[in-house]
């Protein structure tokens, strides 16, 4: 029975496929595709993992103590039971077989589909079973873990594009870490769904950046879809139709040609400038997480890189972090790539959802601090492990030899922090002078996303080369709403006019002292969003690659001479949402054709 789900849109377009579960199992999970010359192998991982749990569950008994409940060795007779019966391991294997799933996986898509079996059992003693079958998934899965590093992280070679099946596949998960995302960034996933998640979450922000259609925020989605059912995610208005009709699919089918057509169309501004009808020339640089993505940024026309999300590069690494010849290959990587392309290199910005290790954002609210997103996370992080922090620096210095490289530094807000930042700096180079290893003259700039350094920009003006906005945090710490918390997504609010205040105020308060000013965060590759911060004179924008040519197309289309005009009456409104609608809708941007 065809079935909807309601979430919040992240990721535009439709997918369309078969729902692949990923369980949030208590124990690290790494979800990949292993080859076809793996399956054998990895089949008897799992076998000796089983074994490896047999054995413990026998010790187990006969060291039980004589005056030990006999309930407890009937316990761990049914756990012998359960872990030898073919609904487990032979339906395992055949995850393995048929879909290429590695064990873990396999487990756990498994464990996904008993769990179901038993929340429908009418018996109440038969459904509370539903608890032995986890407790032996998980000990299975800490066996693997034991066993086998590839437990927690693919090896090399390994990847999530390996799956040799026709049918395309969504992923639906109760939550995926950023850096479990990360991992399925070259997947073969045609689309993903989470129950948790707001709409600038690290998670989402990945999901956006592989440009396929995304609903985070979903509540039930992970409980209503079962493995295997055929769903249609419809990016654009946030739904999950779950067994849709012969209808519904030919219309989607429909709308899905249509978004295909359109980004066609798109990419034939590939090469066009940036130009308003007024004449201002606007730079559309591209985030990246990874060097991998610098190609594809250099191919969407992005006349740089003006965010680089250096801390992805520490992630699913089994908490060993990279030395430093390692980020100074991937930094410089990302620079050749860009081919004289000017390249803005962000030191790490760990902690509030992106943890080291692959923890969801349910579990980084609970274990590690009651408020991660206001805890040691970016710049904090960086300046409690200086040694950490100067390899860093260093490795971003020595690629600056490669091709024009900006420092761009997280979350400053205080003065202090700004001068053990520039202290560090100092000290790396005088590392490297001191080495003989060269560096260029690089510039140094501050994010601007916390409130106290959007209202402190005099000071942050005189220290930095350049600012950027990062909106996501600027919004998160200026409204007090944690942006990966979808229960209070609703108030997460770019237009709130605090916060425009604070966008605009920053821009001309740089534009004023002749600094370079740019938004980074998702605000500026929200075309919708274009004419405004062009109307509060910014005229430099970085963005995932796949949003450039909207923002483009928008930018061609808009006159900032008459735009300005109406700056004030909106950032004065107590709507400014409504405002821009009565103001700018169909006047200060106006259709352009499309250049061919
Ligand atoms: C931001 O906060 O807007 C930003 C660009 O940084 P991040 O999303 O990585 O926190
Ligand atoms: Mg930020």
């Amino acid at each position: 029975m065809t079935l909807q789900v309601f979430g919040l849109p992240v990721s535009r377009g439709v997918a369309i496929g078969k729902a692949v579960l990923v369980s949030s199992s208590r124990v690290d999970v790494a979800h990949y595709f292993i080859n076809a010359d793996q399956v054998e192998s990895e089949i008897v991982r799992l076998r000796e993992g089983r074994d490896v749990v047999a054995r413990e569950l026998e010790m187990l008994k006969r060291d039980m103590p004589d005056d030990a409940p006999g309930e407890l060795a009937a316990l761990l007779d049914v756990h012998l039971l359960l872990l030898h019966d073919e609904a487990l391991t032979g339906a395992t294997k055949q995850w393995i077989i048929d879909r290429h799933y590695n064990a873990e996986w396999a487990l756990s898509a498994q464990l996904e589909v008993l769990a179901r079996q038993f929340d429908e059992m009418e018996d109440d003693y038969l459904r509370e079973r539903k608890a032995d079958v986890e407790q032996v998934v998980e000990r299975l899965l800490r066996a693997l873990a034991r066993g086998a590093t590839s437990a927690l992280a693919p090896a090399p070679g390994k990847s999530t594009e390996d799956w040799g099946g026709e049918e395309p596949l969504v992923l639906i998960a109760n939550d995926i870490a950023p850096a479990d995302m990360l991992q399925f960034k070259k997947s073969v996933f045609k689309g993903f769904v989470t129950d948790v998640g707001g709409k600038t979450s690290h998670t989402a922000i990945v999901a956006r950046s592989m440009d396929i259609p995304a609903i985070v925020g979903a509540r039930e989605a992970s409980r209503l879809i079962r493995q295997d059912d055929w769903v249609i995610i419809d990016g654009d208005a946030g739904v999950v139709i779950v067994d849709p009709s012969p209808m519904v699919l030919e219309e989607y089918r429909f709308r899905q040609r249509q978004s295909e057509l359109e980004r066609e169309r798109l990419a034939r501004l590939r090469h066009t400038p940036a130009v308003t009808l007024d004449g201002e020339r606007v730079e559309l640089l591209a985030n990246i997480e990874l060097p991998q993505d610098a190609p594809g940024a250099f191919e969407s026309g992005a006349v740089g890189v003006g965010l680089f999300r250096s801390e992805f590069l520490f992630m699913n690494r089994n908490g060993e972090l990279p030395g430093e010849d390692e980020q100074f290959e991937a930094y410089r990587a990302a620079v050749q790539a860009m081919q004289g392309l000017p390249v803005t290199i962000r030191t790490v910005d760990i902690g509030a959802d992106k943890s080291l290790e692959r923890m969801s954002i349910n579990e980084l609210r609970h274990e590690h601090t009651l408020n991660p997103a206001l805890g040691l996370r970016a710049i904090r992080w960086s300046l409690s492990e200086p040694n950490m922090f100067r390899m860093q620096l260093r490795a971003i210095l020595r690629a600056s030899v490669f091709g024009p490289v900006k420092l761009l530094v997280p979350m400053l807000a205080h003065r202090s922090e700004i001068r053990q930042t520039f202290e560090m700096i100092e000290r790396a180079k005088q590392q490297l002078r001191d080495a003989g290893v060269p560096f260029a003259d690089i510039q140094v700039g501050a994010m601007i996303e916390v409130p106290a350094a959007a209202l402190l920009m005099p000071l942050f003006l005189r220290h930095f080369d350049f600012v950027s906005i990062g909106t996501n945090d600027l919004i998160q710490y200026t409204l007090a709403i944690d942006r990966a918390d979808e229960s209070v997504s609703y108030l997460y609010d770019p237009w709130h006019p605090a916060v425009l205040r604070l966008v605009a105020g920053t821009i001309s308060q740089a534009r004023a002292a002749g600094k370079g000013v740019c938004v980074c965060g998702e605000m500026a590759g929200d075309s919708s969003f274009a004419p405004l911060l062009l109307a509060m004179g910014l005229r430099s924008f970085s963005m995932h690659p796949s949003q450039i040519a909207s923002v483009k197309q928008r930018i061609l289309r808009s006159d900032t001479q008459k735009l300005m005009h109406y700056l004030n009456d909106i950032l004065n409104s107590d709507d400014p949402q409504a405002r821009y609608r009565e103001l700018v809708a169909g006047d200060g941007v106006r259709p352009a054709s499309l250049a061919a």
